[in-house]
This record gives structure tokens, C-alpha cells and sequence, in this order.
């Protein structure tokens, strides 16, 4: 599912299976290929439970893959040693969904801050390293103040603010956003996707930002990769998705979000996703079959190939074919 020219990373194929205690296998990831150039965002989403944080973890070699490939600057990811795993870790950082569990109680801001920065050597002494840590807390809004407090003084928003200047104190160029608003209210998740969008801009960062809903990732992506228990569904450019989803999936998951308009609302014919997505162990046919209101016998047997329906639009599904 890919068009672009020199990407920063490269997903080819990528697979990531467990096997369970019956010795069944779940595929969470399943043949997943999609690229990410430098200073794009690519919103991946889909539910609870469909593989979007397996996936997002096995691309940057957090875990191991079970099959396929993924190039960082042309390089493998699990064929990196141990030498180049620290430049590695200094390009490419993560973002955690949950600030409460992410950020060491024990510790103060400046310190939690400060991990990367002494790990990596980048200040010469105590005080640049504070210095550093200032201005991380000030471009992140909290106030240097902040610095000798604990993370429980701090609310939800703050604390991920915490975890944004944590993983910004490297100076990566990659940074793998795992759900990072999705454990935050709706009032505090724009400031947070206004945030990340201010330093990108500032920075050149690039992000794979992952969430389990189309409406947060719409304002900070640039494309949108849609995945439905370990398969990638949909691909496209982030406007052309919004306005013409091709995928019942992606169909079904627009349709849920509410309008805010109330009249516009209530006239709206809301389709309906019933049951929930389980990876479980499966085999042939549309992984989607089981909740599609328009699947037929083939989709039950046959697994959709992947087809472009419009200039960077790609969908898996038998109605394209
Ligand atoms: Fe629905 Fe069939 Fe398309 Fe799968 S392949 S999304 S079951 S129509």
C-alpha cells in the first residue's frame, strides 16, 4: 500500500504472530506494508484490540517481527546490533497512551526528563543538563518550576506534556505516537494533537500516531492507514479518506462519530458496527467478513488483495476487484 519516494520507514509485509497455549496462532499484524517520509504523519487506527500497537512497536523493533521487513534510513530495524541500537533509540522515540503508568512515581520531572540526555551524553555537566531540561518543560508548556515536582502533582494533560519532553530530549527525528490522547479527556486531547503538531513544525519530526478513533487522528495526519484485526484495510491521503471511504470498515467507523451539529445529527442514518473485533486465530477470507453488512460466500473464503481506487487510495476488499 505504498507510492512514496524515499520514505523514512519501511513496512514491507510485516508480520507479528503469537502463538497460544493451545497452539493456535493470532496473527496481530498480518502482511502489513505501508511507508512514513520524513515529516509526514500517518495516523494508524482501528479498535481496541486490532494490532495497531503490535504493529507500531514491531516497526521500530520494539518487539520482534515473525516475518517481513522494516528499513529505517534503508536499515533493518531487527537486524540492528547492539552498538547501533543506542544511535538507534537517539532517532526514533515512543510516546505511551498512559501518562499515569509511563513516568516513574519515584521520580522527579527534571530527572524523567533528563534520562535521555544522560544515557546519551548531550550536555557536558549538571547545569546544561537543567538548562535542557528547562527549555524542554517551556516548549512543552509546562514552567520551569515544574521541574523539582513529582509526576502525581501533575493532571492527566500534564503528565503526558511530561512524556512528550522525555522523549523529545534526545532530538529524535521519529516518534512513534502510541495512543497518546487516548487516556486523556476530550477538553485536554486537542491541546495535546495542537502540541505535537507545534513541534513537529518546529522540529521536522516525523510520527506514525496511532488511536483507536478516525476523528482524533484526522487534524494531525497526513495520511491514514485504517487496520482490522492485523490487516491493513485502507490507505489514503487524509482528506480524500474523510470524504470518500471506500472500506465498510471505514465506513462504519465514520459513520460513528458524532456530528456536532444536533439537527444534522438527528437526521443523520447512523450505521451501526455491532459485535467487537477479537484477534483470534483465523484462516482464510476477509477479516472484516464476520461484522460486514454487504459479505458474501467469497468474502468468507477468500482474502481481498490489496487495489488502488483513486490516485494514494488503497483499500482490501472484494467489492473493488
Ligand atoms: Fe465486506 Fe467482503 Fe469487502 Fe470484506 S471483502 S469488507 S466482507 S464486502
Amino acid at each position: 500500500m505504498e507510492t512514496e519516494n524515499h520514505p523514512l520507514l519501511e513496512v514491507s509485509h510485516l508480520k507479528k504472530y503469537f502463538q497460544t497455549k493451545n497452539k493456535s496462532v493470532i496473527k496481530a499484524v498480518d502482511d502489513v506494508s505501508f511507508t512514513i517520509s520524513q515529516g509526514e504523519t500517518l495516523g494508524l487506527v482501528g479498535e481496541s484490540g486490532c494490532g495497531k500497537t503490535t504493529c507500531g512497536r514491531t516497526c521500530i523493533g520494539l518487539y520482534p517481527k515473525t516475518d517481513g521487513q522494516v528499513l529505517y534510513r534503508g536499515k533493518d530495524v531487527h537486524a540492528i546490533g547492539e552498538r547501533q541500537r543506542k544511535a538507534f533509540t537517539k532517532q526514533v522515540q515512543v510516546i505511551f497512551q498512559d501518562p499515569y503508568s509511563s513516568l516513574d512515581p519515584k521520580m522527579r520531572v527534571q530527572d524523567i526528563v533528563a534520562e535521555g540526555i544522560l544515557s546519551h551524553n548531550l550536555a557536558p555537566d549538571r547545569a546544561a543538563r537543567q538548562e535542557m531540561v528547562a527549555t524542554l518543560l517551556e516548549q512543552v508548556g509546562l514552567r520551569q518550576e515544574h521541574a523539582t515536582r513529582y509526576v502525581h502533582e501533575f493532571s492527566g494533560g500534564q503528565r503526558q506534556r511530561i512524556g512528550i519532553a522525555r522523549a523529545l530530549a534526545v532530538d529524535p527525528e521519529f516518534i512513534l505516537c502510541d495512543e497518546p490522547i487516548s487516556a486523556l479527556d476530550v477538553s485536554i486531547q486537542a491541546q495535546i494533537v495542537n502540541l505535537l503538531q507545534q513541534l513537529q513544525e518546529q522540529r521536522g519530526l516525523t510520527y506514525l500516531f496511532i488511536a483507536h478513533d478516525l476523528a482524533m487522528v484526522r487534524h494531525i495526519s497526513n495520511r491514514v492507514a485504517v487496520m482490522y484485526l492485523g490487516r491493513l484495510v485502507e490507505l489514503s491521503e487524509t482528506e480524500e479518506l474523510y470524504s470518500h471511504p471506500a472500506h465498510p470498515y471505514t465506513q462504519a467507523l465514520l459513520a460513528a462519530i458524532p456530528i456536532a451539529d444536533p439537527l444534522a445529527e438527528r437526521q443523520r442514518q447512523r450505521q451501526i458496527l455491532a459485535g467487537e473485533a477479537i484477534l483470534q486465530a483465523r484462516g482464510e477470507g476477509c477479516v472484516f467478513a464476520g461484522r460486514c453488512p454487504r459479505a458474501t460466500q467469497r468474502c468468507r473464503q477468500e482474502t481481498p488483495s490489496v487495489r488502488q481506487v483513486a490516485p494514494h487510495h488503497f483499500v482490501a476488499c472484494h467489492l473493488y476487484d
